[in-house]
């Protein structure tokens, strides 16, 4: 399933890839060509101008006894020439009056344009495909004291063709290049964001699979109990009290149970909302110490406390509770012999919550894996009374609240569990 979304997430990527390597480099090609173009539209325009004026200054028409002579320097405006280009002036009448056409022979084929500025009285600036090759003409037409005129600059787009084709080229490779390089890294990213959606996605899973497994198991236990009832029928109440006891005290499991996994799923739809308030969170701890430190009395263990007085916190009130009873509550069942040892203190300016116990410690292998939801170190040892959700549920207000839960344990000698506020 992962493996189809991974592939199908790399395609629409790879898809809005090469879409964007299309626009890129179309986008560049077209801007340089743009830019280009109006650059050497202006270059025509100035070096058409610069004929024409050149025509008119160094290039006086006179007439002596009414003949009319040019005196011609077509060096003069070769030398000044600033574009590689031919051009041809044509007076109000179309005959040429001046040209360079180099070996570039299209007069003729760009003769009509001349006439179309002429008759509309504008400039033209065109590219026109004549025999193997493209030529760029810019037309433009004068009219002033002289009379009207056309000048025609053009010239041969072959060599540019070629650099045009040139980058063509080299975008096309640079955008498969660049895409097929984007594609691998995008694969890899995507498999990265994948993975914490995937980890959740089969925590999930264990979950439910572990969920309805441990749900099971007091129901069986319950009918088992219920079944050895039933079929004791003369039996009174009294005598199947074991029967009866056990089935109730497995109800009270499921219960707990229930419970802690309906607050598991608001965790998971972030609908565990904190309701924050400010209180002493020394009476709280002190509170939960009093409750429990009955059932430490029951097993014979010790029970002490060790309580800074007015320590307020601005936390979640209920949930703040809950943590503590949770921590309390494994001290105590988790101790056989030895004593339980309950501190609040401020340290450094961090209030610090330890629960102390000389239990039966939790080993290494454990200890990393112990606030997973449904661990239990030892399963067949402790399924008494116990989820496996208690510790999950603890870490989870802990990190809502952004404090620290820690643990540090030695088999056989005891655990600690250190809240930081
Ligand atoms: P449970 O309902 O089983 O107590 P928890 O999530 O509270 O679930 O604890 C998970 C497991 O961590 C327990 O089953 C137990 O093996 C271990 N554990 C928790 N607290 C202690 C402790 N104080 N001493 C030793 N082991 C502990």
């Amino acid at each position: 399933m992962f493996k189809k979304l991974h592939l199908k997430l790399t395609a629409y990527m790879g898809i809005i890839l090469i879409l964007f390597m299309f626009f890129v480099a179309s986008g560049i090609y077209k801007f340089t060509k743009m830019v280009f173009e109006d650059g050497n539209k202006e270059l025509m325009k100035t070096e058409a101008i610069r004929v024409y004026n050149y025509r008119n200054t160094v290039f006086p028409e006179f007439f002596i006894n009414g003949t009319l002579f040019n005196r011609l320097r077509p060096n003069a405006l070769l030398e000044s020439k600033r574009l590689d280009a031919c051009y041809i002036v044509y007076d109000g009448h179309l005959t040429k009056i001046l040209a360079d056409e180099g070996e570039i022979k299209i007069a003729d084929d760009i003769k009509s344009l001349a006439v179309e500025a002429l008759q509309e009285g504008r400039d033209s600036y065109k590219t026109l495909k004549i025999g193997r090759f493209n030529y760029r003409v810019y037309t433009k037409y004068f009219n002033d004291l002289t009379g009207e005129s056309v000048v025609q600059v053009y010239q041969n787009t072959v060599n540019e063709e070629i650099l045009w084709k040139f980058l063509r080229n080299v975008l096309f490779v640079i955008g498969i290049t660049g895409t097929i390089i984007l594609l691998a890294l995008s694969y890899l990213l995507t498999g990265e964001a994948l993975k914490p959606i995937k980890e959740t996605w089969i925590r999930q899973k264990e979950f439910v699979a572990d969920a309805s497994h441990e749900l099971r198991t007091p129901l069986t236990v319950i009918q088992t109990n219920l079944d050895a009832v039933l079929s004791d029928e003369d039996g009174t109440v009294e005598e199947n009290a074991i029967w009866l006891d056990n089935a109730y005290s497995e109800t009270r499991v499921m219960a707990k149970l229930i419970d802690q996994l309906l607050t598991l799923a608001k965790a998971d739809n972030n609908e565990g909302k904190l309701t924050l308030t400010e209180f002493s969170f020394s009476e709280v701890v002190e509170n939960v110490c009093h409750n429990m430190a009955v059932m430490a009395r029951n097993k014979n263990l010790d029970f002490e406390m060790n309580i800074e007085e007015d320590i307020v916190i601005k936390a979640d009130y209920d949930k703040m509770r809950r943590l503590v009873v949770i921590l309390v509550d494994n001290a105590v069942k988790y101790t056989e012999k030895g004593k339980v040892t309950v501190s609040l203190f401020t340290d450094k300016n961090r209030k610090i919550l330890t629960v102390e116990d000389t239990g039966i410690g939790i080993n290494e292998r454990d200890i990393k894996r112990i606030f997973d939801r449904f661990y239990r170190a030892d399963k067949a040892r402790h399924r008494e009374g116990g989820t496996g959700l208690g510790l999950s549920i603890a870490k989870w207000i802990a990190d809502m609240h952004r404090y620290s839960l820690t643990v540090e344990s030695i088999v056989n000698e005891g655990s600690k569990f250190t809240l930081r506020m």
